[in-house]
């Protein structure tokens, strides 16, 4: 089977500054993948690095086996909720409908069979009661599960989420949690940046761990031990034991 995602030598800065150091991974399809590491280790930088939503240095990055720009319609991306403009006046429906947009075409307005399918993943993210409301008149947890619809909408092979679950109401991460792994179980392929340990062992299946270099990658069983975490992690946690990584 090809790989969902296979990246090798991968460097990525800002200004110079060199955020990202020669990363190299392959992981297959059919898999939740938790993106870890402290604050600042690269997380954001190498999700948007993958995506080509910022320039690299140097790597070379495929998709399903091929060229981003031959999969992007695949691909469904939901960023860090701090990066997004929640001023902008626009109703939870039609924030969901912008996810159809790609299969439309150009000059074409959305269809009953769109705005059907949009509302059905709203309903499937618990938030069709909401459907008329403005986007940012909603919670936190709210707001992430109308994106999650948006990306559901879109029936991507891929989906990539950045930190869903800060900030946000136990029943909103439990919802995400569940439908994520339902893609997972359906065959797709699930990266979420995370930076909560507590959670990565029972969320994930694949993790890749990240201090701007790879410390590790692989199946969670192998990569959630304590000596592994404590590479990414020791620097910021100087008077850790090592065996209270994990809790
Ligand atoms: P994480 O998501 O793991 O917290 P980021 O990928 O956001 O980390 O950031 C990695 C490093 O790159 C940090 O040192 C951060 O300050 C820097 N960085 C991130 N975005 C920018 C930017 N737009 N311009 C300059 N530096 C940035
Ligand atoms: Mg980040």
């Amino acid at each position: 089977m090809v790989s969902s995602m296979s990246v090798r030598n991968l460097f990525v800065s800002y200004h110079g500054n060199e955020a990202l150091h020669d990363i190299s991974f392959t992981i297959g399809q059919g898999k939740l993948v938790g993106i870890i590491g402290p604050n600042g280790a690269g997380k954001s930088t190498l999700l948007k690095a993958l995506l080509e939503l910022i320039p690299r240095d140097k790597g070379d990055i495929q998709i399903f086996g091929k060229p981003i720009k031959e999969v992007r319609k695949k691909i469904a991306y939901i960023p860090q909720r701090s990066d997004m403009d929640w001023t902008f006046p626009i109703t939870v429906l039609d924030t969901v409908l912008l996810g159809t947009y790609p299969g439309l075409g150009v000059f074409r307005r959305p269809k009953k069979k769109h705005r059907e399918w949009s509302y059905h993943c709203l309903e499937k993210v618990g938030m069709e009661k909401y459907s008329e409301r403005q986007i940012g008149e909603l919670s936190g947890g709210q707001q992430q599960r109308v994106f999650l619809a948006r990306a559901l909408v879109q029936e991507a092979e891929l989906f990539c989420l950045d930190e869903p679950f800060v900030g946000i109401d136990v029943t909103s991460e439990e919802t995400i949690i569940k439908i994520l792994k339902e893609l997972r179980d359906a065959g797709k392929t699930v990266f979420v940046v995370h930076h909560d340990l507590s959670k990565a062992s029972t969320y994930f299946n694949e993790l890749i761990l990240l201090n701007k270099e790879l410390i590790d990658v692989g199946p969670v069983e192998r990569v959630f031990r304590p000596e592994i975490m404590m590479k990414a992690y020791e620097a910021q946690l100087p008077f850790l034991n090592a065996n209270e990584v994990i809790v």
